[in-house]
């Protein structure tokens, strides 16, 4: 009675590793793509955005290589060259997700799929295939408010495909996308000017790692404006006029807005199929990602619980563990390492100071320093590294650090961080010198106790 035993809406990081597992564990499996296969992560977030956060970075290692002897002429960035040689890659990407849905078995719908009952969904060309379980993988969009000239917008979906670097470009919102993108342009050799609405950027992290990050973009010359928000945009001159909130005014080439993401569920009908969607439109799932129709699943951003890439991943793994394989298994969303891939980079696991202080006792170990490498190249930004510990278990809560290769250290202290490490655990480890990372197992004394 059924055409296949899975249906996936949408082959992006949480679909398509639902699809692979099942196929591979025996399932007759479809899926729909309506864009691109490999997703947002692939097509225009992760993947496309750190080849420019290397892109980028090189300006700052040319000039840092001056300072320990080498001359490199002027060095000049070429869009257009790295545009081609990143979508070159993208596509190659893109053709490895297909081959992998492919010869795992599972049937690739190159359209939009949306729901027509709780066992059945409906291709744009009118197909419908009936599924004994529907997964909807269907990610999220960015979300531009509504406000005068809010269309001359672009947003990250549109940013890689530039046809030329702006030589000056205002971009609004001060989370992960805002930040990320601001150092982008600013080390690729744009003018930015950010604008956030809040007395910080990126509300939620750590304040410490907030003020470092703030300070330090600045210090590179990025226009930090800070409880500013956009009144209006008109274009002027082939180029854009910004007017403030407090009416000051700004020439900019472009605009870009990364002030959130929304659910992709308009228009999918899955109220109608039984499922129930929350405020923000989000899909409303239990631990183990089923809604409130039973055949019904839903993993990744389209859920809104943590949209991460590799959260995404776990949630299409487990929720084959449970559906396939008769293993049940919720999926575990305590201490999520995460990185920002500004310059300089965050890399972050658990509780802020502020979070850990409202459960309780807290040491705070903190160091702010001048790299070695800075010594020589005569940089003056520093790095930061913090502990949070909780003064009567000793465990560290949370570890937080801004320099380079903070996302690389921090997927190893999450590991520490997971296991429930307390501070004498990280001081027995011995430190490998000369690195950042000895900083976090040679603390002495708590900068403050609350
Ligand atoms: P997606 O990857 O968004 O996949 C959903 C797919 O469904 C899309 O391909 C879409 O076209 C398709 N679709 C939607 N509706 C339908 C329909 N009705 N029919 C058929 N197909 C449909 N995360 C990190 O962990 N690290 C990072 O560095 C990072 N950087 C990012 C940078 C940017 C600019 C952005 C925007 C995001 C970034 N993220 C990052 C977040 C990460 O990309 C997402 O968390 C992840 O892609 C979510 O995976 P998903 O499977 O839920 O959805
Ligand atoms: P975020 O939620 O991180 O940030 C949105 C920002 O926009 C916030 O600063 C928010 O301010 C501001 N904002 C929201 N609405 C408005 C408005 N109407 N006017 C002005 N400002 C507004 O979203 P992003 O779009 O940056 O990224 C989406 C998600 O993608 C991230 O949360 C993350 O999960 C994922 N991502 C992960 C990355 C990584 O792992 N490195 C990189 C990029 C994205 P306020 O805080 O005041 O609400």
């Amino acid at each position: 009675m059924f055409d296949c035993d899975l249906f996936v809406i949408g082959g992006g990081s949480g679909g398509v590793r639902a699809a692979r597992m099942a196929a591979a564990a025996g399932a007759k499996v479809a899926l729909a793509e309506e864009f691109r296969l490999g997703g947002t992560c692939v097509i225009r977030g992760c993947v496309p955005k750190k080849l420019m956060v290397y892109a980028s970075g090189f300006s700052e290692k040319f000039q840092s290589a001056a300072g320990f002897g080498w001359s490199c002429g002027t060095p000049r960035f070429d869009w257009k060259h790295f545009k081609a040689a990143k979508d070159k890659e993208i596509a190659r990407l893109e053709g490895v997700y297909r081959q992998l849905l492919e010869t795992s078995g599972v049937e690739v719908f190159d359209r939009r799929a949306v729901l027509e009952s709780a066992h059945c969904v409906e291709l744009t060309d009118g197909n419908r295939i009936r599924a004994r379980h529907i997964l909807v993988a269907t990610g999220g969009s960015p979300q531009v408010p509504d406000f005068p000239g809010s269309e001359h917008a672009i947003t990250s979906n549109e940013v890689f495909e530039l046809e030329e670097l702006p030589q000056r470009i205002l971009i609004v919102g001060g989370g992960y996308i805002a930040c990320e993108f601001s150092c982008i342009l600013n080390g690729m050799g744009s003018d930015v000017l950010q604008f956030y609405r809040g007395p910080q950027i990126l509300r939620g992290f750590d304040d410490d790692v907030r003020n470092h990050l703030g300070e330090a973009m600045i210090g590179r010359g990025i226009d930090l404006e800070l409880q500013t928000d956009v009144a209006e945009i008109r274009a002027r001159n082939g180029g854009f006029e910004v007017v403030a909130l407090d009416d000051r005014r700004f020439e900019v080439d472009r605009v870009m807005y990364a002030t959130g993401r929304r659910p992709s569920t308009k228009g999918l009908r899955l109220e109608e199929a039984g499922a129930r969607l929350g405020d923000k439109g989000e899909i409303e799932v239990d631990n183990y990602s089923q809604t409130a129709a039973p055949s019904i699943f839903a993993v990744g951003d389209v859920t809104n619980r943590v949209n991460l890439t590799p959260v995404a991943i776990r949630e299409g793994a487990a929720f084959v563990e449970t559906v396939f394989k008769g293993n049940p298994t919720p999926v575990d969303h305590e201490f999520i390492a995460t990185a920002v891939f500004t310059q300089p980079e965050i890399g972050t696991v658990g509780m802020t100071e502020d979070e850990a202080g409202k459960r309780g006792g807290v040491e705070i170990y903190m160091a702010k320093f001048r790299p070695l490498a800075s010594s020589i190249s005569g940089k003056e930004e520093q790095a930061l590294m913090k502990l949070v510990v909780d003064s009567a278990s000793r465990r560290v809560l949370g570890v937080h650090i801004v320099g380079e290769s903070a996302a690389e250290m921090i997927q190893l202290a999450a590991v520490a961080v997971k296991m429930g490490a307390t501070k004498e655990d990280f001081d027995r480890t011995v430190a490998v010198h000369p690195t950042a990372a000895e900083e976090l197992v040679t603390f002495r004394d708590p900068v403050r106790a609350t």
